[in-house]
């Protein structure tokens, strides 16, 4: 049966990292027999610059209609000046709340011959292999009131923090069954000890870890989780969070693998899931092919997994970046630690390669 993957490659050097996840999944279309058809669309900075909003009704609706989406990134210094509503970020925030992406997978994942690639010593981030879980449509980033307004002669801002039992309950199902599929263990994290949103949140949690007895359930305060992040961080298998925790969590344990070119994700809801490399546009090095695709393939892997069910083709695409790495391959934010340094293309050439080599 066909399938429809939506490209949105956005700005800068999403543009160049989605051409080559595009040779991948044409490459896995035409070897699974799968009529996987992809459509191309302006978002972010570029449809601004074409259609002056950031993204069009009509792209949302082929999102919809779509199997699964897959983003580069947006933004870039000549939008930042741009009026709130008029900013590329704007796309990514009308996908999430359309699509009901609720759920936000980071997987981090140390490989072994990248130890040395952390800002951390290697024997802490050795074995190093978590999933951030972070809710993604709720709390303090969509939470009203919201705004800045005047009281008593002064500019006062205002943002809230809300969440219901029924957006935790979701999230905390999807985090007990990720950790099925793992090391069998979710930490829970909070400010329980302040904040009443936080209270509701892991009194249904360990409601929800009633119907998950193999699942081991630890609740955590998140100064407490920072923390561990760097002082153990392999203690952890699924971290469960609500979404400005999870955003800056997710940030700190992306930095354990010393490379923010390399990290995938996930975001799912109950219709169409969207994919994208956790890294943003790189102003800095767009348009030179020397920006790392591996986050972008490895987002690929996360969209055969979860949105077209085929985890051999997930699993395959994994393995090639695996081989790939451990063969001493990277670009160049990682050319301290590899042996040969690849272009953006070359980097797509060579995991299409390796894959071939699998079959
Ligand atoms: P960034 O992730 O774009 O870049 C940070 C640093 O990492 C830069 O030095 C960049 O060259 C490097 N880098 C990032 N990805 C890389 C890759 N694949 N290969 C090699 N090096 C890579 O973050 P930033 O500089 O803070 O933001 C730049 C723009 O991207 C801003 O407009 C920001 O709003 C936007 N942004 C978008 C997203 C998104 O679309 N999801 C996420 C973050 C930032």
């Amino acid at each position: 049966m066909s399938k429809k993957v939506v490209l949105l490659p956005g700005d800068g050097i999403g543009v160049e990292v989605v051409r080559e996840a595009e040779k991948i999944i044409a490459w896995l279309s035409d070897h699974y027999n799968l009529d996987i058809q992809t459509e191309t669309h302006l978002a972010g900075g570029a449809s601004l610059d074409t259609h002056d909003v950031p993204i069009r009704d009509e792209v949302i609706k082929a999102c919809r209609e779509a199997d699964a989406v897959l983003l580069g990134a947006v933004g870039g210094p000549k939008w930042d000046d741009y009026p709130a509503d008029k900013r590329p970020e704007k796309a990514l925030l009308r996908l999430r709340k359309e699509l009901g992406l609720y759920n936000n997978l980071r997987p981090v994942m140390v490989f072994s011959s990248l130890k040395d690639a952390s800002p951390l010593r290697p024997e802490i981030v050795d074995g190093v292999d978590l999933l951030v879980v972070r809710e993604l449509t709720g709390g303090l980033y969509f939470g009203q009131p919201k705004g800045v307004t005047e009281e008593n002669g002064e500019e006062v801002g205002v943002d809230t923090m809300r969440y219901s039992v029924s957006e935790i309950e979701r999230i905390a199902e999807a985090a007990f069954k990720a950790a099925r599929g793992r090391n069998k263990k979710v930490t829970s994290v909070d400010k329980a000890n302040i904040l009443a949103s936080s209270q509701l949140w892991r009194k249904t949690v360990s409601r929800i870890a009633e119907k998950y007895p193999d699942i081991r359930l630890e609740h955590m305060l998140v100064d407490n989780c920072a923390m561990q992040l760097i002082r153990d961080p392999a203690q952890f298998d699924v971290i469960l969070t609500e979404n400005m925790f999870g955003d800056i969590l997710s940030d700190e344990a992306a930095m354990l693998t010393g490379s923010i070119g390399m990290l995938p994700s996930a975001s799912l809801g109950d219709g169409t899931g969207m994919y994208e490399p956790v890294h943003g546009s790189a102003p800095d090095i767009a348009g030179q092919d020397i920006a790392n695709p591996l986050a972008t393939i490895a987002s690929v892997a996360l969209l055969f997994r979860y949105s077209l069910d085929h985890e051999e083709a997930a699993t395959d695409i994994e393995t090639a970046i695996s081989k790939v790495l451990n063969a001493g391959f990277n670009c160049r934010d990682m050319s301290r630690h590899a042996r040969d340094v690849l272009s953006t293309s070359e980097m797509g050439d060579k995991i299409l390669a390796t894959m071939a080599a699998l079959k």
